[in-house]
């Protein structure tokens, strides 16, 4: 007997692809995947979001043990890092995570195909690698094949002392020095981890700000945090050029807009400079998918493709890079190719930078809203007055809910503080739903928390906040 006909070949099993053909098969869709790597779960919770949270995790207790604890009146002996048992510990949490997803396979009865799969004509697929060649013959196709580290042009990794976020993920080692291109999440966030472990951390920006995509306000505040913290930023700044000598690298630092350039040296340099879509070897513009200028799969409203049949969703099409843009967009696709109006609110992603201070916002900042001709009433709340702020010792950062002067309808909020990315989702919930400011001022929350804060912020955008 032949291999059976699908009804979904999901080429890519990251958090879109694997969320995508988890719902297909809630739906009575006969499905399978098919994934390249030896293990499932793609950029997130391989190389992404996962590994990078566990060690900021970690990163976070170990600054905590030497700068925290003292205040809340405990003496530790001398604190000793780990690095090697650090390491394995994220590579168990990776593990646990990516043996849940082919949990969730089985479970839902999903094909898992290894190999790589090469679109080689419309409803057809040929895999190779993995157990051998195979072909797969489907009536939809969705392509989840998500993206990979863009690179500086004169700049060519090594993976060990020049390296893109995979490998800072895995540093045998804490460099003495470290400088990093670009001021961007992966930048803060490995930045933050090596600084934490002792690492001299540079980081090197080409706009004049960090974070240049969040709320200006915010991010100024997050770089005050940081530097705080010793993390130094050149701005208006790049590296055209690097070459590993012996155990260090040689950077040429140049300022923009034909300023200075100079040389400087560290151990590790980590180009975080942004990703780029993957598509390379998929043969999907060979079977006619259009792909624009910066390489993305071109959809239309319901992740079509221009191909009868072919789908994309997640890093490899338009939008924000996040896994969970990625996850609602793998839903709303199945659910329109079986006839339900699923659909992706993108006004109310959020979006996290997982420092300490943490930085969430969902929808327009203060700049977007007076580029849109928006007039809007702002409330902040410091969490210096939030009374379990206080109880941890947390001072820095602010609460910020821009709402419709007229409506009163919350256009967006941006949370510079402890916990943000879990503070941010009340807010993200209640644009969902259409909420106003007076909406969330208006709700109960339990006292006392950090929720309050955003509570109080939503008071502040009608002048009339309680605790401060
Ligand atoms: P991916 O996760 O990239 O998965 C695509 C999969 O397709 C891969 O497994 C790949 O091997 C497979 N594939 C590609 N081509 C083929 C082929 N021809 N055949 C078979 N398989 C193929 N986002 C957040 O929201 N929060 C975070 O905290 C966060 N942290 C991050 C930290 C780091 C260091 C990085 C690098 C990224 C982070 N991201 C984070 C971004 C997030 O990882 C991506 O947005 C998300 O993984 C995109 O999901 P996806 O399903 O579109 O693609
Ligand atoms: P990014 O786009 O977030 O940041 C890149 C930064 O590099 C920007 O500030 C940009 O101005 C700067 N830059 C670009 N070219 C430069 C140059 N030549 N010299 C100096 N600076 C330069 O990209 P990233 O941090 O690499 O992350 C990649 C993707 O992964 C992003 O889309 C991000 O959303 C996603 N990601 C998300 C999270 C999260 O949600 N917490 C964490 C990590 C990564």
């Amino acid at each position: 007997m032949g291999d059976p006909t699908f009804d979904l070949v999901v080429i890519g099993s990251g958090p879109g692809g694997y969320t995508a053909a988890i719902r297909a098969a809630q739906l009575g869709m006969h499905v399978a995947c098919v994934e390249k790597y030896p293990t499932l779960g793609g950029t997130c919770l391989n190389v992404g979001c996962i590994p990078s949270k566990a060690l900021l995790d970690s990163s976070e207790h170990f600054t905590f043990v030497q700068h925290g604890l003292a205040a809340h009146g405990i003496r530790s002996a001398q604190v000793e890092l780990d690095l090697p048992t650090m390491m394995r510990r994220k590579d168990q949490v990776v593990k646990e995570l990516t043996s849940g997803v082919a949990f969730l396979f089985r479970k839902n009865k999903i094909e898992s195909v290894a190999g790589t799969a090469r679109i080689a004509a419309l409803g057809r697929i040929d895999v190779t690698g993995g157990q051998g060649a195979r072909t797969l013959a489907t009536r939809r196709i969705l392509i989840a094949t998500g993206s990979k580290p863009a690179a500086l042009p004169g700049i060519a990794y090594d993976d060990r002392r020049i390296v893109h976020s995979t490998h800072a993920l895995t540093l045998p080692e804490v460099p003495r020095r470290l400088i990093v291109v670009g001021a961007g999440a992966i930048g803060l966030e490995l930045g933050s981890v090596w600084l934490r472990l002792g690492a001299q951390v540079d980081v090197l920006e080409y706009m004049d700000r960090v974070v240049p995509g969040m709320d200006k306000k915010s991010g100024l505040l997050l770089q005050r945090a940081l530097e705080k913290q010793g993390m130094k930023f050149h701005l208006r700044t790049s590296a055209s050029a690097a070459r590993v000598e012996g155990d260090q690298v040689a950077v040429s630092v140049s300022e923009r807009e034909g300023g200075a350039s100079r040389e400087e040296t560290c151990d590790v340099l980590l180009v975080a400079v942004g990703r780029r879509p993957y598509t390379q070897g998929l043969g999907a513009a060979e079977v006619g998918v259009q792909l624009d200028e910066r390489g993305r799969v071109v959809v239309d409203e319901h992740y079509r493709t221009a191909v009868d049949g072919i789908s994309a969703i997640g890093d490899v099409i338009a939008g924000p890079m996040l896994a969970h843009k990625a996850e609602e967009e793998g839903i709303a696709a199945v659910e329109r190719m079986a006839g339900l109006p699923g659909h992706v609110e993108y006004r109310c992603v959020p979006n996290v930078v997982y420092t300490w201070p943490e930085l969430a916002s969902v929808g327009m900042s203060e700049e977007e809203a007076a580029e849109a001709g928006l007039d809007t009433a702002v409330g902040t709340f410091p969490f210096l007055a939030n009374a379990r702020a206080k109880t941890m010792g947390e001072r820095e950062g602010q609460a910020k809910i821009i709402a419709d002067a007229k409506t009163d309808r919350i256009l967006g909020a941006h949370i510079l503080g402890p916990r943000a990315s879990d503070l941010i989702a009340e807010v993200a919930t209640a644009m969902e739903l259409g909420a106003s400011a007076e909406d969330v001022a208006r709700s109960v929350h339990a006292h006392p928390t950090l929720p309050e804060a955003v509570k109080e912020a939503a008071l502040a955008v009608a002048k009339r906040s309680i605790n401060i």
